[in-house]
C-alpha cells in the first residue's frame, strides 16, 4: 500500500526545495523561476506521468530537453511520481538514443518542442508513451506518492570508450550523499549563484552544478549550451559566485579572452574577482591551463576527481593550498584507498588503483549484474583509475588500462608525459597512448595539435623531451592532428587515437 502525503517529501532534493519557497531557483532564456514554481511544475509533470496510477514504481522515464527550468522540472517530476529519470544527451544520433531507450526499457518519453521531431518517431514505433513538457504543464496537479530515499532515482550512461555504455543506477540517497559532500566541502549557501554551461546528461552538470545549487537554495543560471562569449558575458554581467567546468572549457575561455581587445580583457578579468570559487574536473587539468587561468582570472582553479559511478571523491580544499596537478584528498563521507596488483593497499608513494566506498557510490549497472559484481571488491568500487599519494595529496595517473603504459619493463603515466610535451613551444594540445609493440610491449605514441605556425617532427620532439623524460617515456611515434577527437564532455577519446596509430 502506497502512503500518500502532503508533508515534506522523502526524496531529499524535493524536501530541500520545499524549504526554499520563494527564492529564485533557475534563470534561463524563458525567465526566472522560484522553488515554488519548480514544485508546482514538477507536480504537474508527476501527475501527467502517473495518469491516475499511485506510483510509477521505478518505471524508467527518458527525457530530452534543452538545459533550463523545464529540464529540472521534468527530472523532479519523474522522481515525485516514483519513476527513474534517464536524462538523454542532446546532439545524439537516433541509434544512440534508441540504445538508451531500449536498454532502460523506457516506459515514457518526455521532451520539449525542440526535441519532438527527434523523439516522437522513436516513441511511436515502440508504442512508448510520449509527453511534451508544455502540454503537460497545462494539466492539474494531484496527490503524489511518498518515495523512499533508498529507491532507484536515475540512470546515467558512462562514456563507454571500449564497450557499449553501461547505465549507472543511483538511488535518491546516493544522489543526496553526492550533493552533501560537495555542499559541505565547497561551502555552498543560499547566497550562491552558479552558471550552468555543461550538458545535462553527465554527473558534472546534473549533480555538481544543478543539484548542489538547488539543494542549497541557491540560483542556477542556465545557458542552453556552452558558448565562450556567452559565458564571459555572464561572468561580467551577472552576480555569479561559482563557476564549474571541464578543462577544455577553460581552454576555450582563455582563447576568447586572448581574442578580446585589451579594455574588454581588463573588464573580464576584474569581473572574475566577484566569484568565490572556480572548479575544474572530469578530465585532467593541464598545469599550463591552471597557470594561464590564474593569470587571467586571479583564481587558482580547484581541481577535483570524480566519476559517474561515485559522484566526486577527491578534491583540493576550498580553503587552503591547492596543489597544481593534484586532486587533493577524499571528500566528506567518501573513503578512498589505493590498491596494488596483488590486491593489497600500496605503500605510501606507490601508484595503485583507486577504490572508493561510501554512501555516494552507485547501486548497480542497469540490468548488468555481472558487470556490477566485477566492479566491486569487498564492498569497494574499483574505479579503473590509477593514482599516487605525494605529500599527502592524490595525483591521478590516468585510466589503468589506457593511460598506464607498459614499455620495456617500465610503467609510465600517459598524463605525465602529456604534461611534459605540452611545454614544447610548438605544441598546443596532445594526447599520449601506448601502441602494441612486439619488442617493448607498448610504445609511447603522441598525437599533437600544433600552435599556429608551429612545426614538429619526431626526432626534434625526442631531442627536446630527452631533457625532461626518462628514455622509456620518450615518444617513438608522432601524429600531428588538426584537433583531438573529444566527446560531448570535452574528454579526449583515447581509443580513437590508438586506432589512428
Ligand atoms: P565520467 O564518469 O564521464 O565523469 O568519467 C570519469 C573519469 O574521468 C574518471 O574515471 C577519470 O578517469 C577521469 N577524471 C575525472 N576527473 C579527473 C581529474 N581531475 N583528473 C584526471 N582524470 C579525471
Amino acid at each position: 500500500m502506497v502512503s500518500r502525503t502532503r508533508h515534506l517529501s522523502h526524496v531529499p532534493l524535493i524536501a530541500q526545495a520545499e524549504r526554499h519557497g520563494a527564492r529564485t531557483a533557475v534563470v534561463d532564456s524563458q525567465g526566472s523561476f522560484t522553488y515554488n514554481d519548480l514544485l508546482d511544475a514538477s507536480s504537474r509533470v508527476a501527475t501527467a506521468l502517473l495518469a491516475g496510477r499511485e506510483d510509477l514504481q521505478e518505471q524508467r522515464v527518458a527525457f530530452l530537453l534543452t538545459p533550463g527550468f523545464a529540464w529540472v522540472a521534468v527530472q523532479r517530476g519523474i522522481w515525485r511520481a516514483g519513476g527513474v529519470a534517464v536524462p538523454l544527451p542532446l546532439n545524439s544520433t537516433r541509434s544512440e538514443l534508441e540504445y538508451f531507450i531500449d536498454d532502460t526499457q523506457t516506459s515514457t518519453l518526455m521532451f520539449d518542442a525542440a526535441a519532438e521531431t527527434q523523439l516522437a518517431p522513436i516513441a511511436e514505433v515502440r508504442h512508448i508513451r510520449a509527453l511534451r513538457y508544455d502540454q503537460v504543464l497545462a494539466g492539474q496537479a494531484a496527490e503524489l506518492p511518498d518515495v523512499a530515499s533508498e529507491r532507484r532515482a536515475m540512470i546515467l550512461y558512462t562514456s563507454g570508450t571500449t564497450n557499449r555504455p553501461k547505465g549507472v543506477v543511483t538511488t535518491h540517497a546516493n544522489i543526496a550523499a553526492q550533493i552533501m559532500c560537495l555542499v559541505e566541502a565547497w561551502e555552498w549557501s543560499a547566497d550562491d549563484r552558479i552558471l550552468l554551461c555543461l550538458p545535462l546528461h553527465h554527473v558534472h552538470g546534473i549533480v555538481n552544478v544543478v543539484a548542489c545549487a538547488l539543494w542549497s537554495g541557491a540560483t542556477c543560471e542556465a545557458l542552453p549550451r556552452f558558448d565562450a562569449s556567452a559565458v564571459w558575458e555572464r561572468i561580467a554581467g551577472s552576480a555569479l559566485t561559482l563557476f564549474m567546468a571541464v578543462p577544455t572549457i577553460y581552454v576555450k575561455l582563455i582563447a576568447a579572452w586572448d581574442a578580446a581587445p585589451p579594455a574588454r580583457r581588463a573588464v573580464l578579468s576584474q569581473a572574475c574577482a566577484k566569484l568565490r570559487l572556480m572548479v575544474s574536473g572530469s578530465a585532467a587539468l593541464p598545469v599550463s591551463t591552471l597557470e594561464r587561468w590564474k593569470e587571467i582570472s586571479g583564481h587558482t582553479l580547484l581541481e577535483r576527481y570524480g566519476m559517474t559511478e561515485i559522484g566526486m571523491a577527491l578534491s583540493n580544499p576550498f580553503r587552503g593550498g591547492r596543489v597544481p596537478g593534484s586532486v587533493g584528498t577524499p571528500l566528506p563521507s567518501v573513503e578512498v584507498q589505493l590498491i596494488g596488483e596483488n590486491g593489497l593497499p600500496v605503500a605510501p608513494g606507490t601508484p595503485g588503483e583507486i577504490e572508493v566506498r561510501g554512501p555516494s557510490v552507485f547501486a548497480e549497472y542497469w540490468a548488468k549484474p555481472e558487470a556490477t559484481r566485477d566492479a566491486f571488491r569487498d564492498g569497494w568500487f574499483r574505479t579503473g583509475d590509477t593514482a599516487v599519494i605525494e605529500n599527502g595529496v592524490y595525483r591521478i595517473l590516468g585510466r589503468t588500462n589506457i593511460d598506464i603504459l607498459k614499455t620495456g619493463g617500465h610503467k609510465g603515466s600517459a598524463l605525465e608525459i602529456e604534461e611534459t610535451l605540452r611545454e614544447h613551444p610548438a605544441v598546443a594540445e596532445c594526447a599520449v597512448v601506448g601502441v602494441p609493440d612486439l619488442e617493448w610491449g607498448e610504445r609511447v605514441a603522441a598525437a599533437v595539435v600544433l600552435n599556429d605556425g608551429g612545426a614538429l617532427d619526431l626526432p626534434s620532439l625526442r631531442a627536446w623531451a630527452k631533457e625532461f623524460l626518462a628514455a622509456y617515456k620518450l615518444p617513438s611515434r608522432l601524429l600531428v592532428l588538426d584537433a583531438l577527437p573529444r566527446n560531448a564532455m570535452g574528454k579526449v577519446m583515447k581509443p580513437a587515437i590508438k586506432a589512428m596509430f
